[in-house]
């Protein structure tokens, strides 16, 4: 099976060119992201805010979550329940941010993302993917972009799945994400020794999934 790995910050561009480059190839697309959002969700429906002060693990013990692709799209399941639309909000943002911190939770979550792997040529998009979880996939990408160029384009997205949120309120998000994914103890975004870098600063979307798509064909084919 063929693994490629998409680590980078928020907002970097990685879901939607992934997308389109998954499409052409026939590969899944795994957003691995949507599965800390799902655990995030079920922590905020408790009640419990982002210092997290419960016990992780037995929340844990209260969830399950799935994963499953209808005609290509990936949705994800909190208890059976789908819940890919609700965990697109800001405050499901920052709850994802603050369990996936927490050793529990990625544990919950790794052998989840492995079987897939094994099971499907996958892309697979994340912050730890060629670092932790597929330390030996084909290929190892990590994508970046400005902050304020991922700002943008994380609230034009939002703004047309029609949610209300102000452009000053994303950016915070993003910079504080950033600052949390990549100082973590756990699994902290960087990238992994043997990733390439691909920035998409200054890029159509269009123009990002055409190099990228390039920059795997021609891996590949040396493999
Ligand atoms: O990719 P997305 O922005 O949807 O991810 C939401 C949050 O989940 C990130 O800010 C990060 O804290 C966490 N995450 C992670 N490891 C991954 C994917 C996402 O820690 N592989």
């Amino acid at each position: 099976m063929i693994s490629i790995a998409l680590d980078g910050p928020a907002g970097a561009g990685k879901s939607t060119v992934a997308k389109g480059v998954a499409k052409e190839l026939g590969y899944i697309y795994v957003d691995t992201g949507a599965l800390y959002r799902a655990v995030g969700l079920h922590f905020l429906r408790k009640g419990i805010d982002t210092n997290l002060n419960c016990d992780v693990e037995a929340e844990l013990k209260e969830i399950s979550i799935d994963i499953k692709f209808v005609k290509n799209e990936q949705k994800v399941f909190l208890n059976g329940e789908d819940v890919s639309n609700e965990i697109r909000t800001p405050d499901a943002s920052m709850m994802a941010s603050a369990v996936s911190a927490k050793p529990p939770v990625r544990a919950f979550l790794l052998e989840m993302q492995r079987k897939l792997a094994r099971e499907n040529n996958v892309l697979m998009d994340g912050r730890d993917i060629g670092t932790v979880v597929l330390p030996n996939a084909t290929l190892k990408f990590f994508v970046t972009a400005s902050a304020e160029e991922r700002a943008n384009r994380r609230y034009k997205e939002l703004i047309e799945k029609g949610m209300k949120v102000e452009y000053s309120e994303v950016y915070d998000d993003i910079v504080t994400r950033d600052y949390n994914d990549s100082h973590r103890e756990i699994a902290p975004l960087k990238p992994a020794e043997d990733s390439i870098m691909f920035d998409t600063t200054g890029n159509t979307l269009e123009e990002s999934i055409e190099l990228l798509k390039t920059a795997i064909n021609e891996r590949l084919e040396s493999k």
